[in-house]
């Protein structure tokens, strides 16, 4: 992420999926219950299923791995999961607990029963994942006591607890922390219908009129996101307020999208920076990601991670081996003339 004066430039994005700052109602917004958390069928029939399980032998759930994407819900799926099981739920992240006796204090100030949710759980340091795995497993923390020779190791047991950690790189998860996990759910995008519900539901806690076409137009352009969505919600609320009659109508959403530089697809300025320098520097691909990133002044992981996804699912962008390549669909989304190959190969196409 590329920083400025201590904060970062994707920050200010606002179809950044990652939390920025004026994300502040943010725990408003989130559903307390499976029955409104909207979309990820598959994973809450599945989590229904294990939730109930638990429940009926009387024992903690077992520990849960989250991964996908940021903005999808998963702090509010963890929150979710403690509500359901009627136990406490303490927050916390892996680059906060920097050494073994933060993880320990946190752990044994659990009480029986209680989840504890680490978001962004592939940057635990080496020494503290060490000292997770028995706790994971047996409910224990082994604590060394003393140096050289006399160290001795001693036991102390933990309350049963359930384990939520969150990823949205499941593969920089080492291997021995990923098989402690008995539940791995993966979310997924989100498709604008479901978007829809999300900001209709979230217009309802925010006191804010909205039409049904009002959600959808700002839904088709929250790049499959909860959090862009609502984010956008709370943008048009300001211009319905200021430029219109009050309420979120489809033409209050246009206008608003339209002053914001947020296309009909949801792409924003550096999304379509990033396609045009694909096109324009490196002839429409293959390009290395550290290149891009250095041509747009922008930090590799900031695209791999917030830009790439989407446009990867909206069909502009491939990756290959050999680096990134946007598609014909990329040409025509920015008006930009088709090159020869492309060309030639829609020719060919169009033969068959
Ligand atoms: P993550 O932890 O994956 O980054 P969060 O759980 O913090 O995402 O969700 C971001 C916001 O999106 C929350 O404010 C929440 O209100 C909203 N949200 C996420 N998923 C859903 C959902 N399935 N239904 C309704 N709102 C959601």
């Amino acid at each position: 992420m590329a920083v400025e004066n201590g904060y970062s430039v994707e920050s200010s994005r606002l179809v950044s999926p990652q939390e920025i700052r004026g994300d502040t109602e943010e725990n408003n917004l989130r559903p307390k219950t499976l029955a409104d958390y909207v979309g990820q069928e598959k994973v809450k029939e599945n989590l229904k299923v294990y939730l109930e399980a638990a429940r009926l032998r009387g024992e903690p759930m077992d520990h849960i791995l989250l991964y996908g994407p940021p903005g999808l819900g998963k702090t509010t799926l963890a929150g979710i999961v403690a509500a359901e099981m009627g136990v406490q739920i303490r927050i916390t992240s892996g680059p906060a607990i920097e050494k073994p006796g933060d993880l320990a204090a946190l752990l044994t100030s659990l009480q029986e029963g209680d989840v504890l949710f680490i978001d962004e759980i592939h940057r635990l340091s080496r020494q503290v994942e060490e000292v997770l795995y028995p706790a994971l497993e047996d409910y224990a923390l082994d604590i060394m006591i003393g140096k050289g020779p006399s160290a001795q190791s001693i036991r102390i047991n933990l309350p049963r607890f359930t384990l939520i950690g969150a990823t949205t790189r499941a593969g920089q998860l080492t291997g021995p922390l990923r098989d402690r996990f008995g539940v791995l759910l993966k979310l997924e995008l989100y498709s604008p219908d479901e978007l829809a519900s999300i900001i209709y539901r979230s217009a309802g806690i925010l006191g804010q009129d909205c039409t049904r076409e009002g959600a959808y137009e700002l839904a088709k352009c929250a790049r499959g996101t909860p959090r862009v969505a609502n984010r956008l919600l709370k943008r048009v609320r300001d211009f319905a307020t200021v430029l219109g009659d009050g309420i979120v109508d489809k033409e209050t959403a246009q206008l608003a999208l339209k002053r914001m530089d947020i296309d009909r697809l949801g792409l924003d300025e550096l999304d379509r920076s990033l396609l045009r320098a694909i096109i324009e520097l490196y002839g429409g691909g293959p390009v290395g990601l550290d290149t891009l990133a250095a041509a747009l002044g922008e930090e590799a992981v900031t695209l791999e991670d917030v830009c790439e996804p989407y446009l990867m699912q909206m069909g502009f962008l491939t990756r290959t081996p050999r680096g990134r390549c946007v598609t014909r669909l990329a040409y025509t989304h920015l008006g930009l003339p088709l090159p020869k190959e492309l060309d030639e190969e829609n020719g060919q196409q169009s033969m068959f």
